[in-house]
């Protein structure tokens, strides 16, 4: 297939493989649906015939946003989440079956990363003031300290057979690094139910794409950088199969003693992460692992991240700071990606 936008632009272009297989275009055009869901925005654009009945649309991509929310929230209420939260000690607490998939795969990336990633971290979130709990600000160490007790993925059992997880008593869960990547999957499950297997599916900046347009060409997105007058080639990267989520401090952090303090912690220390990184791009099949390994890079940093995404054959950018530049850093999976 030819790749015009490649050629004309002089860009950087990340193209998948899977790429020179994709079926012809089949016709139809696009269309575009948009919202706000997660406390942030969302937006889809398909390929189906113009005769598409949005009113069969929308309803299943916002039954999957509303999935996502009324399961995982950290910020309502009645949110499943929440109530496990609110369970009493000791006490086995069964789950819907999506708030299950992404609880056992937070857990496995928990694991993978030795708990640089946390779905348990929610008491320490919240004493940086980052949940809904408070507002923003540093904690005594003391609130730290009791935070980081609480927390330890270690700590939360899964019951697969009974999809059930074990309260042991103040377990905080908090899965908004992983959820909208989660909802971008879900959403992208309920297109494809419908027959509409060309799809661009975003959250809040993480996406997934599937098939072609119209014209053949794949879903192109261009990769953001923290700094937008920074003086480097456009990433333009095919979303074709494909996922791509970014973790940074550029987008949400508070000044405390005229440091950064960002919205990610390290659940070792109980302490916002403070090294020179400013974003982590992953690219996945799924946008759940995208987001999740996206969170638990950043905060594994500018070292231990590159060498861990090397082991585990993840594609991942880093943008790190230094002083007033940024420099990038690429596993090899994503540089292979590179054209
Ligand atoms: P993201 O923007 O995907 O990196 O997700 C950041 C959000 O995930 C924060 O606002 C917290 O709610 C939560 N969070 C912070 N630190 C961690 C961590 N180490 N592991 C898992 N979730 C975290
Ligand atoms: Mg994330």
């Amino acid at each position: 297939m030819s790749l015009g936008v490649a050629a004309r632009t002089m860009r950087r272009v990340l193209v998948p493989a899977s790429v020179d297989h994709a079926p012809p275009p089949l016709g139809g055009r696009v269309h575009a649906f948009s919202g706000r869901t997660m406390g942030t925005s969302w937006s889809v654009r398909l390929v189906a015939s113009a005769r598409l009945p949005r009113h069969h649309v929308l309803p299943a991509i916002q039954g999957a946003l509303d999935e996502v929310v009324d399961q995982m929230s950290t910020w309502e209420a009645g949110a499943d989440l929440r109530r496990f939260n609110r369970a009493a000690p000791a006490t086995w607490q069964a789950l819907p079956d999506s708030f299950f998939e992404v609880l056992a795969c937070a857990r496995d990336v928990a694991e993978q990363s030795a708990g640089a990633f946390d779905p348990t971290a929610g008491a320490l979130v919240d004493a940086w003031g980052f949940g809904p709990a408070a507002p923003r600000g540093a904690p005594d160490d003391a609130v730290v300290l009791r935070a980081l007790a609480q927390a330890g993925w270690r700590r939360l059992e899964l019951d697969t057979a009974r999809r059930a997880a074990h309260q042991p008593g103040g377990l905080a869960l908090d899965l908004s690094a992983i959820a909208k990547g989660f909802g971008v999957d879900l959403v992208a499950r309920r297109l494809d139910a419908l027959g509409i297997e060309s799809h661009l599916v975003e959250i809040g900046g993480e996406l997934r794409g599937s098939g072609v347009k119209p014209d053949g060409q794949p879903w192109w997105v261009q990769l953001e950088h923290p700094d937008q007058a920074a003086d480097e080639p456009e990433t333009l990267l095919a979303l074709h199969g494909l996922s791509v989520a970014t973790s940074g401090d550029y987008r949400r952090w508070f000044e405390h003693d005229g440091t950064r303090v960002s919205h990610t912690i390290d659940p070792r220390d109980g302490l916002p992460i403070r090294h020179g990184l400013a974003s982590v791009t992953v690219l996945h099949p799924q946008c759940m692992l995208a987001d999740a390994w996206s969170t638990a890079l950043n905060v594994l940093g500018p070292v231990d991240g590159p060498a861990l995404a090397n082991r585990l054959g993840l594609a991942a950018r880093f943008i790190v700071r230094d002083g007033l530049h940024f420099e990038e850093r690429r596993s090899a999976a994503f540089e292979k990606l590179l054209h």
